[in-house]
C-alpha cells in the first residue's frame, strides 16, 4: 500500500509499505479516505516529539471505510465511514477501568512505530476506538473530529461553565476549535490571540471567539483584563508553543482561575515566580488525548453544526503531497491553518 513517511526530521518520502491484516477478533482494518494533519506532527517533522520518531508513518485524524473486520466485530461492516480514536488501550489498567483511558499504561497511539497512522492507506483499530461517521458529514469533516475531540477534552479539564471569561493564546486547529468548543459551553468574552490574522479571523468569523488579538502586542495582557472589567480571565487555554505564553497566562488569569496547558510547549522548561501561582491560588492544568466520550460529543457538535469544523479546513491535498501539508501545517504560509491529505 502507499504511505508517506517521515524517514528522518524534515524529510517525508512516499514508500511502499506492508498492509496491516486483522490479527486479532476485535479489530478493523480502515482504509484512509482522508487524514488531517496535526500540530503535534510539526514536532515529529522537528525531530522534538517525545514519542513520533522517525522513521514513521504519522497521521491519527482518520476518516475512512471499513474493508474488513474480526470475527467478534460487531459494531461495525463492510462498508461503514467511521473515524478512530488514534488511542489503542489495553482496556484491564486502572485507569482503562476507571475511564481515563488517554493514561492507560499499555496504550499505543495512532501514527507512531508502535501503530503506524493514516499517512499510509490502511490502518488497523480495535472496534471500541471506532466510530461510525454521521452521512452529514464528508470525510475531510470526519478528519476534523479527533482535534475537535482534543478540545472538548480540555474544556473538561478546565471545568468551563457558561458565562465565564476565556482566554485562548494561539488559534491554530486547536486553538480555533478550542473557540467554538467554548461557544457552545456558553463562555463569554473569548478572548483569542495569534500571531497571524488569518487564524484570528478564522476563530472570530465562524468559530465564535469575541476579541482577537494579534501578537506581539505590548499591553496585551492589560487590554484582556481591560475586556474582562479589570479582573482578568476564569480560564487561559495556552494552545501555542510559546512557553512565554504561561507567563502571560499567570498576569492575566484572576484569582483562583484555571489556566489549562494544551499546546505541548517542549521547545523550553517554563520560568515562573511560584508566588504568582500562589498568591492568586490559581490552578494550573494539563490536558493530554481524549476519552471516548469526548468522541462522541466532538461527532454531535460537528454532525449539529454547533461547531463548524470547516472553518479550520484550509487545504486538501493528495497524500503524495505530505511534505507539503507538514511544511504549510508548520509555517502558515499560504493561509494555512489545517491541512487535510487524501487518498484518491
Ligand atoms: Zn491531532
Ligand atoms: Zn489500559
Amino acid at each position: 500500500m502507499r504511505a508517506a513517511l517521515l524517514e528522518t526530521p524534515g524529510h517525508v518520502v512516499m514508500t511502499e509499505a506492508p498492509m496491516p491484516t486483522i490479527q486479532g477478533a476485535d479489530e478493523v482494518l480502515i482504509q484512509v479516505r482522508t487524514v488531517g494533519v496535526c500540530g503535534s506532527e510539526v514536532h515529529a517533522f522537528h525531530g522534538t516529539h517525545p514519542y513520533r520518531i522517525a522513521p514513521v508513518v504519522l497521521g491519527h485524524e482518520v476518516a475512512g471505510d471499513v474493508v474488513a473486520i474480526g470475527e467478534a466485530v460487531s459494531d461495525y461492516a463492510v462498508g461503514d465511514r467511521v473515524v478512530v480514536d488514534p488511542q489503542w488501550t489495553c482496556g484491564e489498567c486502572t485507569y482503562c477501568r476507571t475511564g481515563y483511558i488517554n493514561h492507560c499504561q499499555n496504550k499505543k497511539v495512532l501514527g507512531t512505530p508502535a501503530w503506524p497512522g493514516g499517512f499510509g492507506e490502511y490502518i488497523l483499530a480495535q472496534e471500541n476506538a471506532v466510530f461510525h461517521l454521521p452521512e452529514s458529514l464528508s470525510y475531510k469533516q470526519g478528519s476534523l473530529l479527533e482535534p475537535l475531540t482534543v478540545d472538548v477534552h480540555v474544556v473538561k479539564q478546565a471545568n468551563l461553565t457558561a458565562g465565564e471569561s476565556v482566554a485562548i493564546l494561539g488559534t491554530g486547529s486547536i486553538g480555533g476549535l478550542l473557540s467554538g468548543v467554548c461557544r457552545v459551553v456558553g463562555a463569554e468574552p473569548i478572548i483569542t490571540a495569534d500571531v497571524r490574522q488569518h487564524c484570528l479571523d478564522a476563530a472570530r468569523e465562524r468559530l465564535g471567539a469575541t476579541h482577537d488579538f494579534l501578537l506581539p502586542d505590548e499591553g496585551f495582557v492589560d487590554k484582556v483584563k481591560e475586556v474582562t472589567g479589570g479582573e482578568g480571565v476564569d480560564v487561559t487555554f495556552v494552545t501555542a508553543d510559546d512557553v512565554a505564553l504561561v507567563n502571560r497566562a499567570v498576569e492575566m488569569t484572576k484569582p483562583r482561575g484555571r489556566i489549562v496547558l494544551v499546546a505541548l510547549l517542549r521547545d523550553a522548561p517554563l520560568q515562573l515566580m511560584a508566588y504568582d501561582i500562589i498568591g492568586k491560588e490559581l490552578h494550573i492544568i494539563g490536558s493530554t488525548m481524549t476519552h471516548h466520550a469526548d468522541m462522541q460529543k466532538a461527532i454531535e457538535l460537528a454532525a449539529s453544526g454547533q461547531v463548524d469544523v470547516e472553518a479550520i479546513a484550509t487545504h486538501v491535498l493528495p497524500i503524495e503531497e505530505a511534505q507539503r501539508g507538514m511544511e504549510l501545517v508548520d509555517t502558515k504560509d499560504d493561509g494555512a491553518i489545517k491541512v487535510t491529505l487524501s487518498f484518491s
